[in-house]
């Protein structure tokens, strides 16, 4: 019986492992690294938009894909963001225009900060202030303000978290890391992903939320298409944050 009892525990064990549950907990405030079930992956993108963020909500669009997009208003450009332009395929569209676009899209859009602060850096007033000035760009566009943020380079600390919580957010991290930005290439890209995504066990593990930069072209051109066509192949769906955590993606 006892024995038993121990290959019950030690299989317990086994699963726990395959699953691990690193959400700290559901609700304003709280961080997540993973979906809520198995199954699913959301595609997430930071620190546009730039002149290759359109054509990846269009062409995610053409997949079927709905994503997560974590903006700035001031991080690749200076200009106003209401008023500067970028051409695309439909023609030429402010940066205001192009959040709209993600929304017509059904992609969300969550915030990165308004200038892409590091928030540890920074004291609470501050923090405030970057939330709610990428908060009021983002009504602006699409009329609806964001309950999810992302802080750049993912750092925070007790006081950042205080003032996230307190403005309503919820702390949306990543389990899998391109590291898309060091631009070391497919091959290098790719494992880490597999690394990560072929230890899953179907039915069992919690799904991921990837970490992407639309601001790089071969994230866009190369890198996301090979995300879709692998993760189809082991029968992910893909899902926006909201979906992922199961919570609403504005306030
Ligand atoms: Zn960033």
């Amino acid at each position: 019986m006892r024995s038993a009892f121990a290959l019950l525990s030690l299989a317990f064990a086994a699963v726990s492992f395959a699953a691990p549950a690193t959400n700290t907990g559901s609700g304003t405030g709280a961080l997540f690294q993973r979906c809520n079930r198995p199954g699913v992956f959301a595609l997430t993108f930071d620190d546009g938009p730039n002149e290759n963020s359109y054509g990846l909500a269009k062409y995610l669009h053409s997949e079927n894909i709905t994503a997560t997009f974590f903006t700035n208003s001031r991080n690749f450009f200076s200009s106003p963001f209401d008023t500067t332009t970028t051409e695309t395929e439909d023609g030429t569209k402010t940066y205001q225009e192009v959040l709209q676009y993600y929304d017509q899209l059904g992609h969300e859009v969550a915030s990165h900060t308004f200038s892409h602060a590091v928030l540890t850096s920074l004291n609470a007033d501050q923090v405030a202030e970057e939330l709610n000035l990428q908060s009021d760009t983002i009504f602006r566009a699409i009329g609806k303000r964001p309950a999810f943020m992302r802080p750049p380079e993912g750092a925070t600390n007790e006081a950042v978290n205080q003032v996230i919580s307190s403005l309503g957010y919820s702390n949306i991290n990543w389990d899998v890391d391109t590291k898309d930005y060091e631009h070391l290439g497919l091959a290098t890209e790719e494992e880490r992903v597999r690394a990560i995504v072929d230890l899953d066990v179907p039915g069992v593990t919690l799904g991921h939320i990837a970490l992407q930069h639309d601001v790089h072209a071969d994230s866009v051109n190369i890198l996301t298409p090979w995300l879709v066509q692998y993760l189809r192949s082991k029968n992910y769906t893909f899902v926006t944050v909201s979906d992922c955590i199961g919570l609403p993606a504005y306030q």
